[in-house]
């Protein structure tokens, strides 16, 4: 049977996916050189055409890397000596903390309660913090940090770096780049595409103080590749085309477009669920919903939701973690259409 899958990511294909593979076998894609000017030319117009769609500016580096948990390692070894601090609100941003500790790093945290909210102005960063970390949407618990509240620790933190995790928001997320040192997704979420690509976007400044710790995929490495439209090691050559070409297809369709169906889309699920008497969204307070992954709690439980959603050719996450039956988890990506929505919402 032929599923919608409105898991977290994996997910859904973007619709032109499928096609776009079967033209990849045909080009003989899977089989080129890495080295070779087929390949240069694909990551070259991957990232010209990511730089568009999300407004990147030109001196920003684009790197290719297995995944965002590659991300969150590649950024502590690189953008921070030793103190780090972390913004929590889920499992991820939890993770990135975890991570800062296990490279031996003095990592400090601002823990907020995702369902309640939280007063970003009141934090107050130590004066030895080299690298800021947030998770701008919170894909275990449904929570989005607004970018103000980013550009905002910018204007009062001007000479640190900020990392955002914006794996599960992009590309619907509108981000002022030039804001940020680095920011990065993974493809099998927003961008609908099959998973095993990570994506690292870091600003100059960030590649001028890497401390460069580690082998082939520290900045400098990735940087002497990345000028030649290369990368290191033998990357996912597929994926990269993939990308490129989705990439395209979201830039012909246009970001706007993309940004005010998604919002439609999310808020049909939050109404429905607000009006609904027994499963109710998690988050509370609507500026700090995701639009894109949307958590809601269920009553009597996600186990017997999620079977019968899957008999109709519907899948939904489950909570996370401790919140596994408890909560299911609704992607809300470009992918989705407002018709597969409107119809896992008829099931409820
Ligand atoms: C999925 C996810 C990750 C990890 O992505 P991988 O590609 O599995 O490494 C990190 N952060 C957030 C917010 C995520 O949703």
């Amino acid at each position: 049977m032929k599923k919608i899958f409105f898991t977290v990511g994996p997910s859904q294909l973007y619709p032109t996916v499928v096609g776009h593979i079967k033209k990849a076998l045909k080009k003989n894609i899977p089989s080129i050189s890495h080295r070779g000017d087929q390949f240069m030319k694909i990551y070259e117009e991957t990232c010209q055409s990511l730089k568009r769609l999300l407004a990147i500016p030109k001196n920003y580096h684009i790197f290719f890397l297995g995944s965002s948990l590659e991300s969150m390692e590649r950024i502590l070894q690189n953008c921070a000596d030793k103190h780090s601090f972390h913004f929590i609100d889920g499992a991820f941003s939890q993770k990135l903390y975890q991570f800062s500790e296990k490279l031996g790093l003095k990592p400090e945290k601002v823990e907020i309660i995702p369902e309640v909210g939280f007063d970003f102005a009141k934090v107050k960063i130590p004066k030895k913090t080299e690298l800021i970390c947030l998770t701008h949407n919170e894909t275990s618990s449904g929570m989005v940090i607004p970018v103000k509240e980013i550009y905002r620790l910018r204007k009062k933190y001007p000479k640190k770096l900020i990392a955002v995790d914006i794996v599960s928001s992009a590309p619907y997320l509108h981000l002022d780049f030039s804001k940020v040192d680095a920011a990065f997704f993974s493809g099998q979420k927003g961008f609908g595409l099959p998973a095993g690509l990570g994506v690292l976007i870091v600003s100059d400044r960030a590649v001028k103080k890497a401390k460069n710790v580690g082998t082939y995929h520290n900045f400098a490495s990735l940087l002497k590749y990345e000028l030649k439209n290369q990368s290191p090691e033998t990357p996912n050559v597929l994926t990269i085309y993939l990308l490129g070409e989705v990439t395209k297809d979201m830039l012909k369709k246009g970001i706007a477009k993309i940004r005010k169906e998604t919002e439609e889309k999310a808020k049909l699920i939050y109404d429905f669920f607000d009006k609904n008497k027994e499963n109710k969204p998690f988050i509370q307070e609507k500026r700090f919903r995701s639009s894109t992954t949307i958590v809601i709690n269920i009553k009597n439980g996600s186990k017997k939701v999620l079977k019968k959603l899957k008999t109709h050719g519907i899948v939904v996450g489950s909570g996370y973690g401790e919140n596994k039956e408890k909560q299911i988890r609704i992607a809300n990506f470009p992918s989705h259409s407002k018709q597969a929505v409107q119809k896992l919402l008829k099931f409820f």
